[in-house]
C-alpha cells in the first residue's frame, strides 16, 4: 500500500489532536502534516514544530504550502463559542463568538477556503468532521452569538458535496473525552438520532472514536462520498476493547447531505 500525505487542520484542537496523533502511528501508511494558528501550541503538544504549517483558515493563501502534494485533507477547524460575561449566581454563562471569529467567517467561508485550497492542490480525498444538530434552526447551539453555528457548517458541507472532491461527513453527537473503542457506533442521518434517540442511549460519543472513524475513513474505501450522523452506545460493562468493523459501518452511510 502506497503512503498517503494527510493534512489535518485544528490541529491543536481536542479531536484533531487526537487524529495527529493516531495518524502519527501509523507511518508506514500516513505521512501527517498539521496545520494550527499557534507554533506555541504546537510546541506544547507534540513538543516540536516539525511536520507543521502555521496560518489561518480565514486566509486561503495561508493554507497552500500545507496543502501541496498532499492526498487527503481531514478538517476539524471549528468557531469557538467562549463566555461572554462572568453569570449571576444561578444563571448559565452567556457565550458568544470573539470578533472576526464567528461561525459564517470559520465555519463557512474557513471551510471553503480549506476546499477550494485542496481543489487547487489536487487533493483527492476531504474528511470534515461536523456536528449533528444542523437540520434543527432553533437548536441551542444555533443561538450561541445568533451565530447558527450549525447552519452555517451543514451549508459548508453541501459545498464540499459539490464540489466533486470525494467526501466522507462525519456529524458527530456531543464530544466526550472518554477513552475510545470501548463504545459501539451507530450512524444514522438527517438528525433522527437527535430527534428519534434510541432507547437508553445518550446522543454523544468519544472523540477519540470521532479520531478513529477519521482515520479509518482515510483507508476504507467504503466511506468515500458518504455522509453520516454518528453517536456511541455506552461504554461496555467489561470495559472491553471492541474490534469494529468499519468497512461495513461506513457501508450502512448513505451520498449526499
Ligand atoms: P476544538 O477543540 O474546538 O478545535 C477547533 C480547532 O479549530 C482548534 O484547533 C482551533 O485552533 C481551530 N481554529 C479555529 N479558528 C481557526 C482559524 N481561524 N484558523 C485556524 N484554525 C482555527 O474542536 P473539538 O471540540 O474537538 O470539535 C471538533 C469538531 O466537532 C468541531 O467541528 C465541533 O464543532 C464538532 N462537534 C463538537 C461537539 C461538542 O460537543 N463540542 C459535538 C459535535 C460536533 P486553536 O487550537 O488555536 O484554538
Amino acid at each position: 500500500m502506497s503512503i498517503s500525505k494527510v493534512l489535518v487542520t485544528g490541529a491543536t484542537g481536542r479531536t484533531g489532536s487526537l487524529v495527529v496523533k493516531k495518524l502519527q502511528e501509523k507511518s508506514d501508511t500516513f505521512v501527517v502534516r498539521g496545520f494550527a494558528r499557534s507554533l506555541e501550541k504546537v510546541e506544547q503538544l507534540y513538543g516540536t514544530t516539525d511536520g507543521f504549517f502555521v496560518g489561518d483558515i480565514r486566509e486561503r493563501s495561508s493554507l497552500q504550502g500545507a496543502m501541496q502534494g498532499c492526498q487527503a485533507l481531514v478538517i476539524l477547524t471549528s468557531a469557538i463559542p467562549m463566555i461572554k460575561a462572568p453569570p449571576q449566581a444561578g444563571q448559565r454563562p452567556e457565550m458568544d463568538f470573539a470578533p472576526g471569529e464567528m461561525p459564517e467567517a470559520i465555519d463557512y467561508y474557513g471551510q471553503i477556503n480549506q476546499i477550494e485550497g485542496a481543489k487547487e492542490a489536487g487533493v483527492d480525498h476531504i474528511v470534515l468532521v461536523g456536528s449533528m444538530g444542523g437540520t434543527n434552526p432553533n437548536h441551542m447551539l444555533n443561538k450561541i452569538g445568533n451565530g447558527n453555528i450549525l447552519i452555517w457548517k451543514r451549508q459548508a458541507e453541501q459545498y464540499l458535496i459539490d464540489s466533486g472532491i470525494a467526501y466522507t461527513i462525519i456529524r458527530a453527537g456531543g464530544l466526550l473525552d472518554q477513552p475510545g473503542s470501548k463504545r459501539e457506533l451507530i450512524v444514522g442521518k438527517d438528525d433522527q438520532l437527535l430527534t428519534h434517540p434510541p432507547d437508553g442511549i445518550p446522543t454523544s460519543i468519544p472523540r477519540s472514536d470521532v479520531a478513529e472513524v477519521v482515520v479509518q475513513a482515510l483507508s476504507q474505501p467504503s466511506a468515500r462520498n458518504k455522509a453520516f450522523d454518528i453517536i456511541s452506545k455506552p461504554e461496555n460493562d467489561r470495559n472491553e476493547t471492541l474490534a469494529i468493523d468499519f468497512a461495513a459501518l461506513f457501508t450502512q452511510a448513505s451520498a449526499g447531505l
